[in-house]
């Protein structure tokens, strides 16, 4: 038997993309949430793999009876959880033809073209995005891209370098002094990142943001924290900036913050996992304003740019920090390439040393829709946010919680609804106050608790139901409910319908409120 037998690979590969379409086809006839419990898979499998071959026709059908099951629905028409993984026709291409090609391009010499066109892709990326020319191959100054995996490499990747660089100055024995900035928004990957980097946990500032400004990380509120922090004798190092923060997509003044860390060297990186992408359209690039202090950059191309997982796309200003931190040189990968300093060693660039064939998945997404193609992509996706926006405000027992910039709407059932007890019912206020089991006069905690509970309990019902999935984000001790758009498939009858389940749910939940 021959693993790569060439015509097995086309009648097996027919098939897959047949069944592929087959899915595609259907996805939105399935649970979005899948319903199984855990455990469920083993019960269905054998407890250990085969002797014998088995035929692809059998291990497709185990497929469709045990894996679909399992599988929650992400590229489902009907997916607003989390943030999109917005796959396409060229990204697909991309991928099969890297995974085609098998090669492993961690140094130039091990597949040029791979090392060549990441990094003319990363420059075209870079300029539609409008990012300063410091942050380009093409302008020879030290600044570049890389493909990574996810954003959680990126702000290591990019931590580490701030460190070594910092500590290069000062001295490997004030690794305890260095701190590390964000703000109660920022992603958890930089506490990991801050974790593995060595970083004190101690010295991690998780700077407090209010809803009254959006959750947005206050300039002021970064520059007093880094004032505490130097009166006692501590170092500033890193402060991971968001744009699109992943609860509410709030958005940190990335400007002001910049000029607040320059003040005190500090390697400002720009997490723009889920909304970078919408950046290459000018009316958001604004959010960007400032991006010229920033050391470094970062998007998940696979989230909301059509470029299938995984592809973190990262910019950094001075090349030469993160290889200083992250290369190696092994005898075995010694080549003259590489010692004449004339080319790119993206092994050095990144944790792995090995390295997929990436560029080619956003090279061929950037050429199959073209720049102009893929703004109206996102800005109908935009559209539908506002469409499904304008339903939650046109329901008085919601509020939208915080402004809307991307395609990400959060919303609640409003306080102000079940503090009027509209429509919940029409008693008294102890009757309520009996209902929600608090036996007494609702204080404030409790009113917080309640309106949680009555949120939790919807988007529970919601998710239930498996018509959507949507997920939840907790911020200033309230749950808000998250409806993210951008699945490639959604379109605007979708988001209709998933306000109706939303409002068919809300409905039944409240009228179960009233009955007791
Ligand atoms: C999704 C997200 C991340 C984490 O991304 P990974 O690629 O999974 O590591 C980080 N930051 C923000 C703002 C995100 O939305």
């Amino acid at each position: 038997m021959n693993p790569l037998d060439l015509d097995e690979f086309k009648r097996q590969g027919y098939m897959m993309i047949d069944s592929i379409i087959d899915y595609y086809r259907n996805v939105a006839n399935f649970p979005v949430l899948s319903q199984v419990q855990p455990g469920y898979l083993r019960k269905m499998l054998p407890s250990s793999a085969p002797s014998n071959p088995e035929p692809f026709e059998t291990i497709l059908k185990d497929v469709k009876d045990h894996i679909v099951p399992g599988i929650t629905h992400w590229q489902s028409p009907n997916y607003f959880a989390y943030f999109p993984s917005s796959s396409s026709v060229a990204g697909f291409m991309g991928e099969m033809l890297s995974t085609g090609f098998g090669v492993v391009g961690f140094n130039w010499i091990s597949s040029p073209a791979a090392t060549e066109l990441e990094s003319i892709v990363m420059d075209w990326l870079g300029q539609a995005l409008k990012l300063p020319e410091r942050f380009l191959f093409s302008t020879n100054v030290g600044g570049g891209g890389v493909l990574l995996g996810t954003t959680c490499e990126a702000i290591l990747c990019t931590l580490v370098a701030a460190r070594d660089e910092k500590l290069c100055r000062i001295g490997k024995e004030n690794l305890k002094k260095l701190i590390v900035y964000g703000s109660d928004q920022t992603h958890s990957a930089l506490q990991k990142a801050a974790h593995i980097a060595g970083i004190h946990p101690e010295n991690l500032r998780v700077i407090k943001t209010k809803k009254s400004s959006s959750f947005a990380l206050s300039p002021d509120s970064l520059r007093s924290a880094i004032m505490k922090d130097v009166e006692n004798a501590l170092v500033p190092c890193f402060l991971c900036a968001t744009v699109g923060t992943t609860a509410t997509a709030a958005v940190d003044p990335v400007g002001p913050l910049c000029d607040v860390a320059k003040d005190y060297g500090i390697w400002v990186h720009v997490d723009a996992a889920y909304a970078g992408g919408a950046l290459i359209c000018p009316e958001f690039r604004h959010f960007l304003d400032g991006v010229e202090g920033a050391s470094s950059f970062s998007f998940n191309a696979h989230k909301w740019f059509f470029t299938n997982l995984t592809t973190c796309c990262l910019w950094v200003k001075e090349s030469s920090c993160l290889t200083n931190s992250l290369s190696t040189n092994p005898q075995f990968l010694r080549n003259k390439a590489s010692d004449s300093n004339q080319v790119i060693d993206y092994k050095d660039w990144q944790i792995a040393l090995s390295r997929k064939f990436h560029s080619l998945k956003l090279w061929f997404v950037l050429r199959s829709y073209g720049l102009d193609n893929l703004r109206n992509f996102l800005r109908n996706h935009i559209e539908m946010a506002k469409t499904f926006e304008n339903l939650v405000k046109q329901d008085k027992r919601f509020e939208v919680f915080v402004p809307r910039y991307f395609s990400l709407v959060c919303f609640r059932v409003s306080p102000l609804a079940i503090a009027n007890k509209k429509p919940f019912c029409n008693g008294t206020n102890e009757e309520e106050d009996h209902y929600y089991g608090f036996g007494g006069k609702i204080i404030n905690d409790d009113k917080e608790r309640l309106v949680n509970e009555v949120n939790r309990k919807l988007l529970d019902s919601i998710n239930g139901s498996g018509k959507v999935f949507m997920t939840h984000g907790m911020v200033e001790g309230a749950f808000v409910i998250r409806c993210a758009v951008g699945a490639t498939l959604t379109e605007e009858q979708h988001v209709i319908m998933a306000w109706k389940v939303v409002q068919e749910q809300a409905n039944s939940l409240l009228s179960v409120v009233s009955k007791a």
